[in-house]
């Protein structure tokens, strides 16, 4: 318990200029999707889908979104930066990242099934805008977003491509943005909790915990011990999940309205790095109340949370 306290008073401490309404942009976030309905997770990937096979489709997407991302994906899977790893039982996650010789790396562990090829797209979109030596706010924002959208793209390939069934696959990733809103939500509250009282003790824990849904209390429990060994929170890291989803249901609805189509998607992937948050919140027709905190108007906001509810599965 010691230990937490002290973590949130650094925590607190090195956002010197903290003002809990700094955060009100996330919150809202989050609000919005532990306010929908919780995702229908099940849980029944075992279909045998060779790798290949995902990088064959994968290849496919790229290549139909543009031939020049089709080159880009063949070079990066030829090259020496993909590692690949086969796991078994417990999924690992996929990420892209940088080496300390500062060369791009993917690192996949896949299982032999379609959410391989999904995995395999989100992390090619990431490693696509990640510019090494120029590593913006913008991007760390929306890097989620666009990875995510571009797994959705994937999915309408598939379906309208090949008789594939991948729809379990968006199912993962609302039940793991579920999980994401639950872990910034918890954060907030505890940094709150610490503002407004000087210190948390169990009593106080037990009572934020039990706030929520009976069904995720132990996760959050067992979040809270990682909290304590990573020694830091990470309620950026995570918002960017949030950022994400949200804004890929929507961009679903802009599309099918005619207000944004795959060349501006794609154009949002390649000046992500030069770009403002707040030009790309106005590309996708939301607009920003506040230029520090990104928070943006309710109007915007419920924009979000009535593509979100229409799009969860
Ligand atoms: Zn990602």
């Amino acid at each position: 318990m010691d230990r937490l306290n002290e973590i949130l008073f650094q925590y607190i401490m090195q956002n010197e200029t903290f003002d809990f309404d700094d955060y009100s942009g996330i919150y809202k976030l989050s609000d919005i999707i532990l306010n929908s309905k919780v995702p229908n997770f099940t849980d029944k990937v075992k279909n045998r889908f060779g790798i290949s096979k995902s990088f064959q489709l994968s290849y496919e997407f790229f290549n139909c979104l543009d031939e020049s991302y089709g080159r880009y994906f063949l070079d990066r899977v030829n090259s020496d930066d993909l590692i690949l790893k086969y796991v078994k039982v417990n999924k690992e996650t996929a990420y892209s990242y940088p080496d300390e010789d500062g060369n791009k790396k993917i690192y996949l562990p896949y299982s032999n099934d379609i959410c391989d090829c999904f995995a395999l797209t989100h992390e090619m979109f990431h490693d696509m805008n990640l510019q090494v030596n120029n590593l913006s706010i913008t991007r760390s924002l929306f890097t989620e977003y666009i990875s995510m959208y571009g797994e959705m793209l994937l999915e309408e390939f598939i379906k309208n491509n090949y008789d594939i069934k991948c729809s379990f696959c968006s199912r993962y990733t609302f039940n793991g943005s579920y999980l994401k809103a639950l872990k910034v939500d918890i954060q907030l509250k505890l940094v709150k909790c610490f503002i407004e009282n000087g210190f948390i003790d169990y009593f106080k824990l037990d009572e934020i915990i039990n706030n929520y849904n009976p069904f995720y209390r132990n996760y959050l429990v067992k979040y809270i011990n990682e909290i304590i060994s990573s020694e830091d929170l990470s309620i950026g890291y995570e918002g960017r999940y949030l950022i994400g989803i949200l804004l890929s249901c929507y961009s679903k609805d802009l599309v099918l309205n005619k207000k944004y189509d795959i060349d501006t998607f794609l154009g949002i992937n390649e000046d992500i790095n030069y770009m403002y948050p707040d030009e790309v919140y106005n590309v996708l027709d939301l607009d920003v109340s506040d230029q520090y905190t990104m928070e943006l108007t309710s109007g915007s906001y419920d924009k979000l949370a009535k593509s979100y509810s229409k799009h969860m599965r």
